[in-house]
Parts: C-alpha cells; structure tokens; sequence
C-alpha cells in the first residue's frame, strides 16, 4: 500500500470520474514545510500560527514573522498557503500575554476576540502576513468568528493595514484572499450571509463537532458525543459548502475528519474543494478519492442528510456506497 501511495505524491487530486480536489497539509511551523512538500501537499490548507508566539518567550516582533511566513510561503514553491491569525486561548496559553481565569476557556476569550480586542498584536501579525504575500500566493483567515460583525471588523483592519502599506511603498498582494474558519455552530448557520463577505470558508470540524455537541474534545467522559458521523454535523457542513458555493467563494476543510476515511465520501458528494490534514494523511486520502465517483457520492451526501439519524447510520450508508 505504501508504495502505491508513494506514486501518488506528484499527481493531482482527483475522484474516479475526474473531479479535482485540492488536498493540503496542517502546518505549526515554518520546519513542518518539509514534510508537507515530501508528502505531495498542494498547499498549506491551515498554518497554526499561534505556535510562533508560543515557541516564542514575548511576543514575536514583525521581522520575526515576517520571516516565518516569507520561509513557508516561499517553501511552498507559490503554492496557496493559508495562514489563520492567531488563536490563542482555550486551552492554548502564552506565558508573556496573562489572560483571565475563566470558567469555560473554550467558550471563553480566544482567538479573533483576543485579536480584536488587543489591536496592536493584531496589526503587527497583519502588516507581517501582508509583507510577506508579496513573495507568495498567501490567505488569511480568521479564527473562531461567530458573527458577520466580528469578520467585518476583522476584515477593516486588514484593510487599514494594508492601505497604510500601499501608501507607504511596500509592495503586497493587493488581492489577498481573507476568509474564516467555520468552527462555531452559529456562523454555519448563517453561513449564507457570511459568505457575502468571506472569500473563503475553511471548516474547522474540531471545534465544529465539540460546540454542536457540546462536547469538549478532549474529555473522555464525553467522548462517545464527539461523533464527526452524526447526520446533524453533515448538515452542518453542507449548508457551509453550499451557502459558499451560491456566492462563488470555495471551501476547505482543516479539521481531522477531512482526513477520515469514513467521512471523505460524503464530503466528496457535498462537493468540497480543498481537504486540509496532518502531511502522513495526504497520500491515504488522494488515494481514497481516486476510487470514488463524485455523482455516486452526492446520491450518498443526499441520502445521509435526508435519511441518517445517527452517527452509526452514517457509516453504514458510507459503507454501503464504496464497497
Ligand atoms: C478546528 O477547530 O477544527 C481546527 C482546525 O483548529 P484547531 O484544531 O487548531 O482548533
Ligand atoms: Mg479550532
């Protein structure tokens, strides 16, 4: 198997019937590159950027950054690379920034609230991804929006950022895409209207699962509720990919289940673009869409969301479609 895979690592992502897919690797750091490049990614579907700032003993200055960015985009060979600001908090802390205690860390004060509230972290991690998409095909997204005014707000600073870089000779990709990630059940819901103003969406199903099931990923008490195969998940997701897809915008997915076996038929059939994962998964999973034809699996996506009650009858019905 491993050798049939290793031949894969120079093609295209394509199913059966010759629908092509982007498959790209999770990234922490600019030393991930390698492994993503050895491993046939076809971009950087989500860089982690927090791990800069908690590799690092203060707050990484602009320089640093920029370098870090220009390092992985330049890696990429001009390849797509996109970079979600900063998400810290949950269970992500930095010893140089004291954030409150909080009851519920998860439903607490991270990611984009952090960024939003302290402006000057914000705007040099901006200026810094700006610089750097002059050397590259970069995007940003947004981690953790929850409502249209937080991606506008988020959006207008990039913007300002950007202008005062214009007016000021610095050269940048004036058309850097800006999206967000879909990770909070009230964004996939009103994903319509958000997608009016993202150009991208990037579903983050590891949150994504543990908000709708309100269930943390991590507690194994729970851990029977963390199911990526409930039919209320897939629904979930196809009303992102399809609110996307009416305004023209694409969408990625950067959570693990895009590197599950048993879910990449029906996100096949929902007519995913881009499938983000750890680099080891790429080759398995590019080789798992060979076998699959897009207009059987949308037969299959069809069926889960009308007739799947629960997580088991999805896999079943998934079983049943690919034997
Ligand atoms: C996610 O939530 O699915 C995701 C990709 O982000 P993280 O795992 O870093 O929260
Ligand atoms: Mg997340």
């Amino acid at each position: 198997q491993k050798a049939e895979w290793a031949k894969l690592k120079d093609a295209q992502s394509v199913t059966a019937d010759g629908k092509k897919v982007t498959i790209g690797a999770n990234i922490g750091t600019p030393k991930d590159v390698q492994g993503a490049v050895d491993n046939g990614a076809e971009a950087i579907g989500l860089f982690r950027s927090e791990f800069l700032y908690m590799d690092s003993s203060e707050l990484p200055s602009e320089d640093d950054q920029f370098k870090a960015y220009k390092a992985v985009t330049e890696g990429m060979k001009g390849k797509q690379v996109v970079v979600r600001t900063m998400d810290i908090g949950g269970d992500k802390k930095l010893p140089y920034l004291p954030l409150p205690k909080e009851m519920n860390p998860f439903l607490g004060y991270r990611a984009i609230r952090i960024s939003l509230s302290h402006q000057d972290i914000f705007r040099t991690q901006l200026r810094a991804l700006l610089r750097a998409s002059a050397y590259g095909k970069i995007a940003i997204m947004f981690p953790m929006i929850a409502t249209v005014q937080e991606f506008q707000e988020a959006k207008a600073i990039l913007e300002d950022e950007k202008d005062k870089l214009i007016k000021a000779g610095t050269k940048v990709d004036e058309n850097i895409e800006v999206g967000m990630m879909m990770e909070i059940p009230a964004a996939a819901v009103l994903a319509d209207k958000l997608a009016k103003y993202a150009d991208f969406f990037s579903i983050g199903t590891n949150d994504l699962i543990q908000y709708s099931m309100a269930a943390d990923r991590g507690n194994d008490a729970v851990s029977y509720l963390y199911q990526p195969d409930n039919p209320s998940i897939v629904r979930l997701v196809k009303n992102i990919i399809n609110s996307a897809h009416k305004e023209g915008k694409w969408v990625g997915m950067c959570g693990e289940a895009a590197a599950d076996p048993n879910l990449v038929p029906i996100l096949v059939g929902l007519g995913l673009d881009e499938y983000s994962m750890s680099a080891t998964s790429i080759l398995p999973v590019r080789s798992e869409i060979k076998t699959l034809d897009s207009k059987k699996m949308a037969d299959l996506a069809n069926k889960v969301v009308t007739e799947s009650e629960t997580s088991d009858q999805t896999i079943q019905m998934v079983k049943d479609a690919t034997k």
